[in-house]
């Protein structure tokens, strides 16, 4: 078999974890497979960049800050690429440039547009191990591009598919997908199989547990994921194809987002065109809007109330300023505080029901819910960002996710 694996941050994040890393990789060539390896800078290291950043300037170029953040994922390369020289492995460090990584020009959000990879196919056909930083690849000018957080994912499905892998195993510090993420929920259960379509909703609503990039790749060339631990080699999670024979419960898993703030623009004389003459502005400043909400005020007027990260909520407040006057709006307002949290089941399709049993288990729990949107697969809801972790906890029991005591 042909092999991509690729190491997270708290399996490369010491030089104890590098050694096992080293001896997983050891393992599989062992047993006769092909290995390239994709890591992540060491936990804590791209924080730690960024920090130093944000103290040298409140408003770094992008293109130095991609140089900067880059730099975490060679010194985990080139440490792994030692360990496994010392152990009479031929493996070579590689930076995305390197390696042939090639992107647009977006930086810190860089989408790759191909992989350069007939060099690392006739390395990995040599039993050679080519290591490539994660992350990161080089623009058309060459210069060097990042990938938005957790992007060495993608790094790992893109070379996986330009090399022709067999499989691309992910390696982090949890031993599968889980019904929710079992830091908030201990009861959640280990899934054997999900499906990409399902794998890209709960990735896309916030479970951080793989890039939604790497999804949406993966799902584009049918390229299947083997999400495990590397601390725990157990069988882990398949990320694949949907299995039509299997009977599905009406909901899968339970995610929550709590990178999101909410803007209300209040009052606004409802004419064709509003909506653009609101968002228009947001998208020309490059801010994704996710939720929206419009409901009728006074007569002829509208009120709309729409979701975008966090991190975007100042810039949009600023443009709310400047355009609420001129749109003859009354008013706007804002709350950086909310969250969301999404059901997520291909038997949604199904099964009747789900929005109601939905509700009532967060009615039951007090938790108020302020917007709500729909798609044939997922119900979100944005609430208080303090309730999250009831919410996330009263859905999980209520479409009996929460593994049985002594299971699993
Ligand atoms: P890495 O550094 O290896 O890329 P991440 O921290 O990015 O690791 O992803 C692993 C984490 O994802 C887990 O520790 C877990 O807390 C979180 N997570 C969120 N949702 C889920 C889920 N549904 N199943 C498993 N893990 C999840
Ligand atoms: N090191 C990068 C990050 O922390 C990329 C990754 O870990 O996938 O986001
Ligand atoms: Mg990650």
């Amino acid at each position: 078999m042909r092999i991509v694996q690729k190491y997270g941050g708290t399996s490369v994040g010491s030089l104890e974890r590098i050694r096992k890393t080293a001896d997983i990789i050891c393992g599989e060539l062992e047993r006769g497979h092909q290995v390239a390896v994709v890591v992540s800078a060491m936990s804590g290291e791209t924080n730690r960049l960024l920090s130093l950043a944000a103290e040298v300037s409140d408003n770094p170029a992008r293109r130095e800050l991609d140089a900067l953040v880059a730099t975490g994922e060679q010194v985990s390369a080139a440490l792994l690429a030692m360990e496994l020289q010392k152990r009479g492995v031929a493996a070579y460090s590689f930076t995305g440039a390197q390696a042939g990584v090639k992107t647009d020009s977006s930086y810190a959000r860089a989408r790759i547009t191909g992989v350069q990879s007939d060099h690392l196919i006739e390395r990995m056909q040599r039993f050679e191990v080519p290591v490539v930083t994660g992350f990161q690849g080089t623009d058309e000018a060459g210069n060097i591009t990042t990938l938005g957080r957790g992007g060495s994912d993608t790094s790992a499905v893109a070379l996986a598919i330009a090399v022709e892998a067999d499989v691309c195993d992910i390696y982090t510090d949890v031993d599968g997908i889980y019904t929710t993420d079992p830091r908030i929920e201990s009861k959640a259960s280990k899934m054997d199989h999900i499906s990409y379509e399902e794998m890209l909703e709960f990735a896309s609503l916030g479970a951080k547990v793989l890039q939604t990039r790497s999804v949406e790749l993966a799902m584009r060339y049918d390229m299947p994921i083997h999400l495990r631990s590397s601390f725990d080699l157990v069988q882990g999670t398949m990320v694949s194809k949907e299995d039509d024979t299997m009977e599905r419960a009406a909901i899968s898993g339970v995610a929550y987002n709590r990178d999101e703030a909410k803007i209300t623009i209040m009052e606004i004389p409802d004419h064709p065109g509003i909506a653009s003459n609101v968002f228009g502005p947001v998208a020309a400043a490059g801010i994704n809007v996710d939720v929206i909400v419009q409901n009728v005020s006074e007569e002829g007027h509208t009120d709309i109330t729409f979701t975008v990260p966090r991190s975007d909520y100042a810039p949009t407040m600023k443009i709310m300023a400047d355009l609420c006057k001129g749109l003859g709006a009354s008013g706007y307002k804002g709350d950086n505080t909310v969250a969301k949290v999404s059901v997520i089941g291909v038997g949604m399709r199904s099964h009747a029901g789900v929005a109601q049993k939905m509700f009532q288990a967060l009615a039951a729990e007090g938790v108020n819910i302020q917007m709500i949107t729909t798609s044939e697969i997922k119900i979100t809801v944005v609430i208080e960002e303090k309730y999250v972790e009831l919410a996330v906890r009263a859905l999980h029991a209520a479409f009996e996710l929460d593994r049985a005591a002594g299971e699993g």
